[in-house]
Order: structure tokens, then C-alpha cells, then sequence
């Protein structure tokens, strides 16, 4: 069942038709916090086999290098655009489908027969197409460095930073605070004036 087939590794939200794959792949990646240790699925064999042949490449699969380099590096593009972290640029990734002009006029990219290439290529094409159909922007990794889950905001205004607000979200809030208070510029709790919506502020 396509639904079973798209289900999330975090239990985020999953992103639209092919990109759901690069978001899938993003996924794949480990996260080391200090109570949660997830390991990366494409670091081990039958891990990795497992994972490749959900995206239908079977058997022996050498190459699985190419998708964690993609993926490192469509990770730190989607970092750099949306995180405060100065992080290095990455590497470009380069690929080669074809392409196709097809009865109707339109031109499209073709990905290669399955093996590993062919699924680089189909995550660039994900992307491009995404890209070109402004559905891109939302999606983006978690913004608690230590987590980097990616998931689809699905939120009005893509303003969504968070793969689950009420972990990563209030951690960092919490994390922010705490740093505020040790920095000693803080106020008293409570002490702080609120500001009142409809009582203009007079300025003379
Ligand atoms: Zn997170």
C-alpha cells in the first residue's frame, strides 16, 4: 500500500510525490543526542540493502558512498539556507540523465535503469523538479543541530524550524533561556512589563 511504502522513519510529516525520496534519503542519516543514539541506516550493509531495496535496487549495491555523499551534501545546502550556522559550503554533486521530448511537447528528465546512479539521479531530479515548483522551501532539516530530522512544512507561511516542536522546539527554547540567564542579561521573571495590544506606546 503506497501509504505504508511512504511512512516516515521520525514520524514527520512526509513530502509530496518524489521528493518524499530525498527526504527519505535525508532520513537515512544517524542522530547522536545524549538518550537517543539512531544509527545511519546506509553505514552498514544490510541496513543499507534494506533501504535500497524499498527504493527498489536489490542485491549486491556498490556505490551506496555516491548516495551518502547526495545526501550530506543536499543536508548542508538545506542547512545553510535556512540555519543561523554559517556551515561550510558542500561539494557539488553531479549527475547525468537524459533527456526526454516527449509527443506532447514536454521536456523532462529521465533517470537511468536501476542501480545506484539512477537513484542519485532521481533525487536531482526530485529536486530540480521541486524547485521549479516552489515546493522545495518546505523541506528542510530540523534546526536542533544535534537532530537534523527532515521533514515537510506543511505549516501557512513555511515557517515550521522544528521536526517536532514539542522536543526539539522547547529543548532549544529551554537551551536559549538558559544561556540568557548564564550570561547574566536577563530580567527577573514576572518583573517584565507585558505589552498590551491596543495601548499605543507614548512617545514625546
Ligand atoms: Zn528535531
Amino acid at each position: 500500500m503506497e501509504a505504508d511504502r511512504r511512512e516516515s522513519r521520525f514520524r514527520v510529516a512526509v513530502a509530496p510525490g518524489e521528493l518524499w525520496l530525498v527526504q527519505d534519503l535525508l532520513n537515512t542519516a544517524g542522530i547522536r543526542k545524549p538518550r537517543e543514539n539512531v544509527p545511519d541506516l546506509l553505514d552498514a550493509p544490510d541496513t543499507a540493502a534494506r533501504w535500497l531495496s524499498r527504493h527498489g535496487i536489490g542485491g549486491d549495491s556498490p556505490g551506496v558512498s555516491a548516495l551518502q555523499r547526495l545526501r550530506d551534501t543536499v543536508r548542508q545546502a538545506l542547512i545553510a539556507r535556512d540555519h543561523d550556522s554559517g556551515a561550510a559550503p558542500a561539494r557539488p554533486v553531479e549527475a547525468a540523465p537524459r533527456m526526454r521530448l516527449d509527443a506532447d511537447g514536454t521536456v523532462r528528465f529521465v533517470p537511468g535503469a536501476a542501480a545506484i546512479p539512477a537513484l542519485v539521479e532521481r533525487v536531482l531530479i526530485a529536486i530540480y523538479d521541486a524547485q521549479r515548483d516552489g515546493t522545495w522551501r518546505r523541506l528542510k532539516v530540523c534546526r536542533n543541530p544535534q537532530c537534523l530530522v527532515a521533514f515537510w512544512d506543511a505549516s501557512r507561511n513555511t515557517s515550521g524550524a522544528w521536526h517536532d516542536v514539542r522536543t526539539c522546539g522547547n529543548a532549544e527554547n529551554l537551551r536559549r533561556s538558559r544561556a540568557r540567564r548564564a550570561a547574566g542579561g536577563h530580567r527577573a521573571e514576572g518583573a517584565a512589563p507585558l505589552e498590551q495590544p491596543g495601548q499605543p506606546v507614548q512617545d514625546e
